[in-house]
């Protein structure tokens, strides 16, 4: 594992070419877990909200599905297939929203979005916790639709937007 950022990543997918330097270390570990064994994934049985997500620059597919009881995310799963980060993103949201309120999850949305849009974003906001790991992805702009693409679908699902989410 040592070896990866001293000899390069040539032979890496496309999806962790920006995980190069050694400080984005401990970052890769967070999202290859999550994309190894993504949380909450899989079907949603009687779900009250859902959406569906695609990003055509990478070729993301995602479905998230939640339930919400008096305004408060109390399961939210996704399914789908697509690149490291996608599915990463993806599992740690779930993981951060479940159990919020909706209104939680639309200012989480805003957070997340400004922390990878936004170059002068804090890459240490408090209210993130884990989900800052993906702040190394703003240098990478083709990136970032991967990153956000979980979070668009969310939003849509919220919303109760039921048509097909495009990152483009
Ligand atoms: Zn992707």
């Amino acid at each position: 594992r040592g070896d990866r950022s001293s000899c390069g990543s040539t032979d890496q997918g496309a999806g962790d070419l920006w995980l190069m330097s050694d400080l984005r270390e401990l970052y890769q570990e967070v999202i290859l877990d999550h994309n190894r064994s993504p949380r909450n994934f899989g079907p949603l049985e009687g779900a009250d909200l859902r959406a569906d997500g695609h990003n055509p620059l990478c070729g993301d597919r995602l479905s998230v599905a939640l339930k919400v009881e008096d305004g408060l995310v109390t399961d939210v799963r996704f399914e789908g297939s697509g690149c490291a980060i996608s599915k990463a993103s993806a599992s740690l949201m779930t993981e951060r929203i479940k159990g919020q309120t909706i209104d939680e999850a639309r200012a989480l949305f805003d957070r997340f979005h400004r922390l990878l849009t936004d170059q002068t974003a804090p890459t240490d906001d408090a209210a993130l916790g884990k989900l800052a790991v993906f702040a190394g992805v703003r240098d990478y702009p083709a990136r970032v639709k991967c990153a956000v693409l979980a979070w668009h679908t969310l939003r849509a699902a919220v919303d109760d937007n039921h048509e097909l989410v495009s990152t483009e």
